[in-house]
């Protein structure tokens, strides 16, 4: 089958029997619904972008499985160079999107999954990986977006998988059939679980021996028997469902989409398993797929944040500032900031190599380092966007104000005659144009896309410390304090 078009992609979400609650309701028409469609239309730029001419050395690349053109959303990459690419195809989407595009934690899981499954394969004879390959070909045939879910609910966080008084902390088999198995448990704040076809679910963290229930990988389509999610809300998103708010919103077009996603008794057929109690693979997949997903940072947050900047410039241009030195030194700032996070996700897929079951893998420690610079650098731009723009950021009127004929003034002034005269831009810019610009800053630093933009560069693909444990792991203060003895003549 050939690529999906955006068109497609947003029919073929209709046809499936996703179970969507929001506001303690089932919501039926999801895919029509103000707070969810724009988080819908950002995966449909996935699709879009893979279309067009100008982009197509960047979103589509041959299948290493089929030969076929794919997306590379689906890809398996193949070289340094393919790594590469899907940072810079990350930047393009942020910029296009502002906003987080989901596609890219099924495309990490992907890879993850892949390498991983060849060695339990190699260790245990299993067939864990001519399953996953069969799944990602049936993917990769069908242009399908698949969640990468990982992060359980985790509970006592001082307790391991098995020790929680609650067993569903983390996914779990609660019963092994001759013809599969049955899972329960949950994954939290799942980047595009709703607009996916499919999920891969994979551990959250390394387990031992007591954990071997909660040692599992399968994948399943998103209307599976038993499977249903919560809509997480987002700071402002009601605006969404207001009638003429599309200006206040900030970005009416484009959003991010978290949610809590539930298995209640799901069966699993064998051939969608990619790991089954093989429980010292557990960390290997973990940190594959953090890996892959700290590396994809250096990509989206990068193009997300060159959208900020531009904003933050249009601001002072329309305020008249635009050529005040401390100005231009603020955009050179976030600049420098955010082309740092790039160098980043360029370094760890330039330095990657290949695995036992030959797809490219980042270097851990640079991707480690990315991610934890997008951990800072994300709100220092963030800052300085708001220090350029100004408090209108916050403390403007709403939409409906600025268009409303309510008389207000003495001279039968209108309260948005009113709101027009004294929100003027400088000569020559219209008031809304500097309304929609200070909306769009807000709905990044703070509104909805903060999800995308802010909190999720703190804690998505893992919080800082578990960065910072990996660059411990990576760092080799050993090789490091070899160096100096070498140098400083030191003989033990
Ligand atoms: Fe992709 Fe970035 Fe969203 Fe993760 S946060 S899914 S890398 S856009
Ligand atoms: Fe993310």
């Amino acid at each position: 089958m050939a690529l999906m078009t955006a068109q497609e992609y947003i029919d073929s979400l209709r046809k499936l029997n996703t179970r969507v609650y929001m506001f303690g309701e089932k919501i039926d028409n999801w895919v029509d619904h103000p707070m969810i469609r724009p988080s819908i239309n950002c995966v449909a730029m996935t699709y879009a972008l893979a279309q067009d001419p100008q982009y197509a050395d960047l979103m589509t690349v041959k299948s290493s499985l089929t030969g076929h053109t794919i997306n590379r959303f689906t890809h398996l990459h193949q070289s340094t160079e393919d790594l590469m690419n899907k940072v810079k195809m990350q930047r393009l989407l942020g910029q296009k999107t502002a906003s987080c595009f989901q596609r890219c934690v099924g495309m990490d899981a992907f890879n993850a999954v892949f390498s991983t499954t060849y060695e339990i394969d190699e260790k245990y004879g299993t067939h864990y990986h001519e399953n996953f390959k069969k799944f990602l070909t049936f993917v990769q045939d069908n242009d399908l977006t698949v969640d990468g879910a990982m992060t359980d609910p985790k509970g006592d966080r001082s307790k391991a998988p098995s020790q929680q008084a609650d067993p569903d902390m983390y996914v779990h088999v609660v019963e092994r059939r001759e013809d599969g198995i049955v899972v329960c448990g949950a994954k939290c704040h799942q980047t595009g679980s709703i607009n996916s076809h499919w999920h891969i679910f994979m551990p959250t963290i390394s387990m031992g021996e007591a954990d071997k229930d909660w040692a599992v990988s399968f994948a399943c389509p998103t209307d599976a028997e038993g499977m249903y999610m919560i809509y997480g809300r987002q700071s402002c998103d009601t605006r969404k469902m207001e009638e003429d708010a599309s200006i206040d919103v900030g970005n009416a077009k484009f959003g991010g989409q978290e949610a809590l996603v539930v298995l209640d008794h799901v069966f699993i057929p064998n051939e969608y398993i990619f790991l089954n109690g093989e429980y010292e693979f557990a960390g290997m997949i973990v940190e594959r797929f953090a890996g892959y997903h700290r590396q994809s940072y250096g990509g989206c947050k990068v193009g997300v944040g060159d959208t900020l900047i531009g904003a933050a410039a249009l601001a002072a241009e329309y305020n008249g500032v635009e050529k005040a030195s401390a100005v231009k030194d603020k955009l050179i700032e976030m600049t420098h900031l955010n082309e740092t996070l790039f160098c980043c996700g360029i370094a760890c897929s330039a330095q990657g190599f290949k695995t036992k079951a030959g797809n490219y893998q980042i270097d851990l420690l640079l991707a480690n380092v990315c991610k934890q610079n997008v951990t800072r650098f994300p709100y220092e731009i963030v800052r300085l966007a708001e220090d350029i723009a100004g408090g209108l950021v916050v403390t403007m009127p709403s939409q409906t104000d600025f268009n409303s004929d309510t008389v207000v003034g003495r001279n039968g002034e209108t309260i948005g005659e009113i709101c027009n005269k004294f929100f003027a831009a400088r000569e020559g810019v219209s008031t809304e144009n500097r309304q929609r610009i200070m909306r769009f800053i807000e709905n990044l630093c703070l509104g909805a896309a903060a999800v995308g933009y802010r909190t999720e560069s703190m804690h998505g693909a893992g919080s800082p410390q578990a960065q910072r444990i990996m660059i411990a792991r990576q760092g080799n203060i050993q090789g490091k304090k070899q160096l100096a003895k070498d140098i400083a003549g030191i003989k033990d």
